[in-house]
């Protein structure tokens, strides 16, 4: 039932993400999710497209997860993680430490992406301070990427498309290097890497870590590029002994067509930051790997790692990150995301020979309509939502990063009502 008493209240109280609080933007009532279908306080059902920014792998009121969670919760729902331990986190650990590129051992767990950005760059600049290299205390990265909105992610966001453009006089400095722009090995060109080899060969004696999304760079324009471009970063870092951070906060666990972007280039980073889908979009919580190397240096001399967040290792997300898990490994889920990305090519093709659109681009179960001019994101929201799919653009892109549950027909319906509303642009 509508309750326009709630929705108000939620408007002069609330703050939304990325919002004015004076004039907020539309928001819709969801009362209930199952699978890929959101349920509105009118009774309207939405297919999601978004995952709940990418998160929400499984869908929603998933039968094992819920179980999961109800299970821990019946033991115990929290309990710190200075001094104890228990059982959901190691298993998640071992599971971590198998799955991802073979040097990344130690975990760190933490509480949100930004959160894991934030520890990953700690790490860098602890291990340079154990090496007695304080002078390597800067970040080299490259345009367009987005690592979170705490201050040391929002200083290696870009300054323009990073959304954080009114903190550039306060943030951190690093080097940016161009992204770029060829999307596969067979478009490549060598040139691609002059900007970022040039700022490393320049400032690599403090450099500490070059950060990166690897392969698909999301909340700073939905791009895709070469794996070519991350092998070479890969050598180049080694060359110039700077570490190498790979945010997989949005790529991780498949969404790509590999469990990690990494594995597009055959590279293991230093350091890796896990979050989103790592709870299959039930709890907020991340994770930080790193190596032995990296480690054993920061433990030199009894040094410390100095991060320990009151709800680390929370046993209520690491139950439900092992179910998550085991539910996408233990499926063909490497055929289901080649399923997707043939169902969004389909699906979205018919977008490419609109007036309105600058380029259409698939990779695994992310579906990009990139259009010539940015979109009133409440009006198409509102259009989206009249059409009955959960989709919210922003800047120029209208995109879909759909659960991995979504159906063959689902697809094509969400992919229809995009290709409609893209259409109907002047
Ligand atoms: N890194 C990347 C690549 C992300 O996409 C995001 C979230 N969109 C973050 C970091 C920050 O994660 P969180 O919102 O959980 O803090």
């Amino acid at each position: 039932m509508i309750d326009p008493e709630a929705l108000d209240y939620d408007r002069r109280h609330i703050w939304h993400p990325y919002t004015s609080p004076t004039q907020p933007l539309p928001v819709y009532q969801v009362v209930s999710a199952d699978g890929v279908r959101l349920r509105l306080d009118d009774g309207r059902e939405l297919v999601d497209g978004m995952s709940s920014w990418w998160c929400a792998i499984h869908g929603y009121n998933h039968p094992v997860l819920n179980e999961a969670l109800r299970r821990q919760a019946s033991r115990m729902a929290h309990v710190m993680f200075g001094g104890l331990t228990h059982p959901p986190a190691i298993e998640l650990a071992r599971k971590l430490v198998a799955l991802t590129p073979e040097p990344l051992e130690k975990v760190f767990f933490c509480d949100s992406g930004s959160v894991a950005v934030e520890v990953a760059i700690k790490m860098a600049i602890q291990y340079w301070i154990a090496l007695q290299r304080a002078e390597k205390r800067r970040l080299l990265t490259i345009r367009h990427g987005y690592h979170g909105d705490t201050f040391a992610a929002m200083a290696v966001s870009d300054p323009v498309t990073g959304m954080h453009h009114r903190f550039a006089g306060i943030l951190a400095q690093h080097y940016f290097a161009e992204a770029p722009t060829s999307r596969s090995d067979l478009e490549w060109s060598e040139a691609e890497m002059i900007s970022f080899r040039s700022k490393l060969t320049d400032h690599h004696s403090e450099i500490a870590a070059v950060i990166l999304e690897p392969i698909v760079q999301g909340a700073g324009g939905m791009r895709f590029y070469a794996p070519e471009f991350l092998r070479q970063v890969r050598q180049l870092c080694d060359q110039y002994d700077v570490l190498l951070i790979a945010d997989e906060i949005a790529t991780g666990f498949g969404r790509t067509g590999f469990l990690f972007a990494c594995e597009h280039a055959g590279i293991a980073p230093d350091i890796m930051c896990l979050g989103k889908a790592i709870t299959g979009g039930y709890l907020s919580f991340a994770a930080t790997l790193t190596t032995e190397k990296v480690s054993q240096a920061i433990g030199r001399d009894g040094g410390v790692f100095m991060h320990g967040p009151t709800f680390m290792a929370n046993p209520l997300a690491c139950a439900v990150a092992n179910a998550s898990i085991d539910l996408l490994i233990q499926a063909d889920w490497q055929a289901n995301i080649r399923r997707i990305e043939a169902g969004l090519r389909r699906g979205l093709e018919p977008c490419r020979g609109l007036p309105s659109v600058a380029d259409v681009r698939v990779m695994g179960a992310i579906g990009v309509v990139e259009l010539q001019q940015e979109v009133d994101m409440a009006v198409m929201q509102a259009q989206f939502v009249a059409q009955g799919v959960w989709v919210r653009p922003f800047g120029r892109l209208v995109y879909t990063m759909p659960p991995y549950v979504i159906s063959d027909d689902d697809i094509a319906f969400l992919t229809r009502q995009m290709v409609g509303v893209v259409a109907s642009l002047a």
